[in-house]
């Protein structure tokens, strides 16, 4: 099925079209709703309304696209309790996180409002003719930014409104000027097509062109391979897995036009604790890390699953208060069935290598898609043996690496996988002796922390939310904030144009 300005609400069908229900993760039931999936011929209907949509869409002004993203914010708000009713029955979640993410999610469209509501996000250079240069006249050059085309925007399971439907993706798709594709999320359906209901609302009260989002429900992949391979789509957007971030990106490479595919995938953001950071104050950092460990039952890609120390004479003590910690939360409900079974496989692919022993965990029985946290160590020598150390465990996990010397620990770092943050837990007479670290790291990551957690990522100018990979599929850009705009356009250069058919911000 797909919700776009002429499909609103669940009322195709068809012979033959498979469909999927949500999950109340907490229940473990599956919610009444069925989905239909999308059949060929709707996805062509809306890849081809989305492709004349960009024709009008591309030209609109700052200030119009300023109005829709503001009208989106608006309208998501307007759907009141039954959108935090839904994301809470979807995802297990609590209404305090549904109420946050519904904020988060409004500020990220008025930020992208606020962006484009003049011209400078462009980047426009102009480079004036020298007329009387010698041996050559010097042209006229101004250059500037344009939108690449539709794009399809793949949901994301972790954050069901700020990275899916109307999330940072859309949005910044949307600001830059291009019509997006949005591949809803099969596990939380019900939400998306709220929240799409309310874009389409923002489309229609800001004359926004027919096709410039449309809501694509499927499951099984079908849906998403055919978008990403269709000519129309100019670009992709993706959380997720590793796996299928990366198999989505190869699909955008083997295309006869390729595409860029920006895909954030995995991490286990690395946390470097000094023995004199242990040593001083070992029982606040065991109780903020046991925090961020389980934060949002340990959902987030930059949720701490890799700690890493010089075994010192504190240092095992420091191990068993975090883990003791980190139990004491208690076992919580995963996002759904399929996560729980992750989490479970790939932390059972960490903890039977040689070497990791259990040092914490939530004993007994845990309700169905309840995650038993914990909490593991390894020497640095077994971790710098054998890669599968780096399985990214997707919840409340983390091991912590115990090093020899400091050099191990470098090496350590340098053994790593790219990653979205590093983080550093020093004490100030540390601060001239962590060069080597710091250095390590910043070869492994997209954004360096000190003295704080990586969970928690602020929407702004200055955010970097990508990495190395395969945190994310192109290091160059940002996944969160504003930045996130410059995955959606390309240069464009006019030479010698005449004033009056200049774009807005280039003419004289
Ligand atoms: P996922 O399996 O990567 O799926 C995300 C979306 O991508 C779904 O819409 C899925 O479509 C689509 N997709 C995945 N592989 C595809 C392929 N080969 N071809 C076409 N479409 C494909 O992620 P998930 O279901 O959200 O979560 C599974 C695991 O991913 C988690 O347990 C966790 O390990 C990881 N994850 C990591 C992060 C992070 O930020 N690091 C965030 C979320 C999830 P269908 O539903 O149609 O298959």
């Amino acid at each position: 099925m797909i919700t776009g300005k002429n499909y609103i609400g669940n009322k195709l069908s068809g012979e033959g079209i498979s469909s999927h229900k949500t999950t109340n993760p907490k229940l473990n039931v599956e919610n009444p709703t069925a989905f239909m999936e999308a059949t060929p011929e709707e996805i062509e209907e809306a890849v081809s309304l989305a492709s004349e949509a960009f024709k009008i869409y591309k030209n609109t002004t700052g200030k119009q696209r300023s109005a829709f993203l503001n009208a989106i914010a608006d309208e998501i708000l307007e759907l009141g309790d039954s959108l935090i009713e839904m994301f809470c029955l979807e995802t297990g979640l609590p209404e305090g996180r549904a109420i946050g993410e519904r904020g988060r999610t409004m500020f990220q469209l008025q930020s992208f409002a606020n962006l484009v509501s003049d011209e400078a996000w462009r980047g426009i250079t102009i480079d004036r003719a020298i007329p009387d240069r010698q041996p050559l006249p010097k042209s006229d050059l101004r250059k500037t930014s344009i939108p690449l085309g539709p794009v399809v925007v793949f949901a994301a399971s972790n954050f069901p409104l700020a990275f899916s439907t109307a999330g940072g993706d859309t949005a910044s798709a949307l600001a830059a000027g291009c019509p997006v594709l949005m591949k809803s999320h099969a596990m939380h359906s019900g939400t998306g097509e709220l929240v799409a209901s309310a874009i389409i609302k923002a489309a229609e009260k800001t004359g926004m062109p027919n096709g410039v989002f449309s809501n694509i429900t499927g499951r099984g992949r079908t849906v998403g391979v055919a978008l990403v391979k269709h000519p129309k789509i100019k670009a992709v957007g993706f959380t997720g897995s590793i796996a299928g971030g990366r198999s989505l990106f190869n699909l955008g490479a083997q295309r006869e036009e390729p595409i860029p595919v920006f895909a954030e995938m995995g991490s286990i953001n690395p946390v470097v604790i000094t023995a004199n950071a242990i040593a001083n104050r070992s029982g606040e950092i065991a109780t903020t890390y046991a925090g961020s460990i389980t934060l949002g039952t340990g959902q987030f890609c930059t949720n701490p699953g890799l700690i890493l120390t010089v075994d010192g004479e504190s240092t095992q003590a420091f191990v068993e208060e975090l883990a003791t910690k980190t139990v004491a939360i208690g076992a919580q409900c995963m996002l759904n069935p399929g996560i729980k079974s992750g989490f479970m496989e790939n932390g059972n692919i960490v903890t039977s290598q040689e070497g990791v022993t259990v040092v914490g965990r939530v004993e007994g029985a845990v309700e169905d898609n309840f995650a038993p946290s914990q909490i593991n160590a390894v020497s640095g020598k077994d971790f710098l043996a054998n890669p599968k150390m780096q399985t990214e465990v997707f919840g409340p996990f983390s091991l912590v690496v115990k090093s020899k010397d400091e050099d191990e620990l470098i090496d350590v770092i340098n053994s790593l996988e790219g990653q979205l943050t590093g983080t550093i837990i020093a004490e100030n007479n540390d601060i001239p002796n962590l060069k080597g670290i710091v250095d390590a790291l910043q070869s492994r990551v997209g954004r360096i922390i000190f003295n704080g957690v990586p969970t928690g990522v602020e929407v702004t100018g200055a955010m970097t939310h990508g990495g190395p990979y395969p945190a994310s599929s192109d290091s160059r850009f940002t996944a969160v904030g504003l930045g996130a705009i410059k995955r959606w356009i390309r240069p464009f250069t006019y030479q010698d144009w005449p004033n009056e058919l200049l774009p807005e911000g280039l003419k004289d």
